[in-house]
């Protein structure tokens, strides 16, 4: 089996390469920080045996992600409604409008275009609004016949004698009308497409770094790791379940805080993973993370921290 452990770099190493990064941006700072009134400044004498209290070893999981936003998934569908349900309806409206950020979107990425809606004449009525039928009360003749019982003459014999007069449910036409049910009465029915928004396709890396140590420089570190991955020295691996099983080895040292970032790095790779716009385009590092609590010859106290292999790391610090 080959050897997996990374060799995590020297604490002097650290302190050093601190040092030399922390002169160079503020010389004047550091004379104020750690020198002595009436003697020569010297950076030789700002030792990392002196000024750092203590150190813990802590690890970070970095790897990239390409996100593609894009069109929202093609499809077009139809809805045929009435006019006051075609009325409640949200429509939305990009006549005249570039393509969209999909990121500033805010709703639903398949939606009801204005342009879109159309008339439909009624089948049902044939587009006249209402239903003639026979009326019920006449039989459609439009009259209402009845037989009159009459007494005739000085015997008044009964006799039998027709009697009619117009139907008054469909004023004498036989006929009467009623709104289509369909159409409720409105003629016509109301067509328009659902639609995906036009989103405009972008591209980006988006760079993913989960440290045990928790800095306030993760997302600085992960910037730069993003821009000068081949700067750091890390171990590398193919998936997730390869690194929970050669982490410990791997670093040779262990933590609480360690198992909790790879699991929860893991569950994001997982999610990164199921994403359909989502790529991983690097393999997954693991980089010895070292935090070291210092303080100046003034009593001033800050952090240092590394990250990356012995033979390659790059310091932070809040200084
Ligand atoms: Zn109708
Ligand atoms: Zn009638």
């Amino acid at each position: 089996m080959p050897d997996i452990r990374i060799k995590t770099p020297n604490l002097d190493d650290i302190f050093e390469k601190w040092k030399q990064k922390a002169a160079r941006t503020d010389r004047k700072r550091m004379e104020k920080e750690f020198g002595t009134k009436g003697a020569v400044f010297s950076l030789d004498a700002v030792s990392g045996a002196e000024y750092v209290k203590d150190t813990v070893k802590e690890a970070a999981i970095y790897f990239a992600v390409k996100k593609s936003l894009g069109p929202a998934p093609k499809g077009k569908e139809e809805n045929t409604v009435t006019a006051p349900r075609v009325s409640r309806e949200q429509f939305y409206s990009f006549k005249g409008s570039g393509k969209i950020n999909k990121e500033e979107w805010k709703g639903n990425e398949i939606i009801p275009q204005f342009e879109s809606i159309q008339a439909v004449p009624c089948k049902t009525c044939k587009g006249k609004g209402y239903i003639e039928n026979k009326c019920k009360t006449c039989k459609g003749t439009g009259k209402i016949e009845e037989t009159f019982t009459v007494l005739v003459v000085e015997e008044q014999n009964k006799e039998k004698k027709p009697f009619t007069y117009p139907c008054g449910a469909c004023y004498g036409t036989g006929n009467r009308t009623e709104p289509c049910k369909e159409c409720e009465g409105h003629k016509n029915l109301y067509k328009y497409e659902v639609l995906p928004v036009p989103f405009q396709t972008v591209v980006t890396g988006v760079p993913i770094l989960q440290s045990s140590a928790q800095t306030k420089y993760e997302k600085e570190i992960r910037d730069d790791l993003h821009k000068m991955i081949e700067d750091v020295e890390g171990i590398r691996f193919n998936n997730f379940k390869e690194l929970e099983s050669k982490a410990e080895a791997s670093l040779g040292y262990w933590n609480k805080n360690i198992k909790k970032t790879i699991i929860s790095a893991g569950s994001d790779y997982k999610s990164y993973e199921k994403d359909k716009d989502a790529q991983i385009t690097t393999q997954i590092y693991l980089f010895p993370m070292i935090q070291m609590y210092a303080e100046t010859k003034r009593g001033r106290r800050f952090e240092i921290y590394s990250l990356g292999s012995g033979t390659k790391f790059m310091v932070y610090s809040n200084f």
